[in-house]
């Protein structure tokens, strides 16, 4: 793969050629946080951050999304018909998106872009953003993307991988949506023989830097209803208040409910983010709710992520270690202590808490 040289002193003239590309977003410091937001004119994305808050999956799959228009009002010719609206998805691109975010979007096509069922919105969406990643060189103490299957110079799911080298930034440009990106930045100075060199020290060190780790080993061999009835749930849920935060900042988190609005005659239809930790969430039009109680929704949420999606594609977490979850639990729930107690788990554990 190429890898280009961008001198920090040309970043912002080639950001401002993109511009006549691309819609640009970026991470901007709002309050003590960072967050994704459009870029203005002149305005570059603040790299001096280790992650946002929410996380990107919102710049493909809003929080709260327009599906269809329509009338009640018979005397229109349309009454009753629901129309799309017009959307703008011309080309975007995200600058500075962490590595573990991009990588999410690759776990969460599985659910919106199948052989049978294909979302048309979150398709599109994705099709025109190009994503320049920007590797992780000081983890958090809550980062453990290197067990997650991801890691702080991943390049899964991105288009150009900018390194931080002193003065410079190396950028791995790695498909072709990445080569039309930097062609438009006006960005082409090859980088010298030692670049890729250089970008795996620089990996080495930076992965070196995660001190959080979970084993996850032994969660597809885990019988799965014996898993289900663990006694461990009740104290892990204990705590939960249901505030459904761990969920809406996940980039891994994919569950929607779809709701008609109407004001007079006109109505739309609209997609808005939902959480499995909210009682309302399986509430059933009879009444009847398979999750009415906290310790199976919380009992659900990680055995979706731990072990129903584990064993659904053989191939790892439905997780890929940002740590967000652990950061704003305001209970302190660690999706690390879950998976290392889902792991670790046999029965005997059970009957030994009962006998003592
Ligand atoms: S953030 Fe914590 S308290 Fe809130 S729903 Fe998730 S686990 Fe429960
Ligand atoms: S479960 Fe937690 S650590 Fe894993 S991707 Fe979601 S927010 Fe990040």
């Amino acid at each position: 793969m190429k890898v280009i040289l961008i001198e920090k002193a040309q970043w912002e003239a080639g950001v401002e050629k993109a511009r006549d590309s691309y819609r640009l977003f970026g991470p901007v410091s709002q309050g003590p946080f960072h967050q994704f937001r459009p870029l203005a004119a002149g305005q570059l994305p603040d790299l001096d951050y280790s992650n946002t808050r929410m996380s990107a999956k919102e710049l493909v799959y809003p929080q709260s999304e327009k599906m269809f228009d329509y009338t009640l009002d018979k005397s229109q010719p349309d009454h009753h018909l629901l129309k799309e609206p017009q959307k703008d998805y011309s080309p975007r691109a995200v600058l500075g998106i962490r590595p573990c975010d991009a990588d999410a979007f690759g776990l969460v096509q599985r659910n919106f872009d199948t052989p049978d069922y294909k979302d048309p919105y979150w398709i599109r969406a994705r099709e025109a953003i190009t994503l320049v990643g920007y590797a992780c060189s000081a983890p958090c103490s809550t980062c453990f993307c290197t067990s997650a299957g991801s890691g702080p110079f991943s390049e899964s799911g991105l288009d150009v991988l900018l390194v931080a080298d002193g003065d410079n930034f190396l950028a791995r440009v790695i498909t072709e949506r990445g080569e039309k990106f930097m062609a438009a930045a006006g960005w082409d100075a090859a980088a010298g023989d030692d670049a890729d060199a250089r970008i795996e020290a620089l990996r080495a060190e930076a992965e070196s830097r995660i001190a959080s780790h979970i084993e996850t080993d032994n969660l597809r061999s885990q019988d799965t209803l014996s898993l289900h009835g663990a006694a461990f749930w009740e104290e892990v849920s204990f705590a939960c208040i249901n505030c459904g935060t761990c969920t809406y900042l996940c980039p891994t988190c994919w569950c929607f409910d779809i709701q008609d609005e109407n004001r007079g005659k006109q109505g739309m239809r609209i997609r808005n983010w939902d959480s499995c930790m909210f009682p309302l969430f399986t509430l059933h039009g009879s009444g009847h709710n398979p999750r009415g109680k906290k310790v199976q929704r919380v009992r659900q949420r990680f055995m979706h992520k731990l072990k129903y999606y584990v064993d659904k594609y053989e191939d790892g977490i439905q997780c890929v270690g940002c740590g967000r979850c652990v950061q704003h639990c305001p209970v302190n729930i660690d999706i690390r202590r879950v998976c290392e107690l889902m792991n670790s788990y046999g029965p005997s554990q059970d009957a030994c808490a009962v006998a003592s």
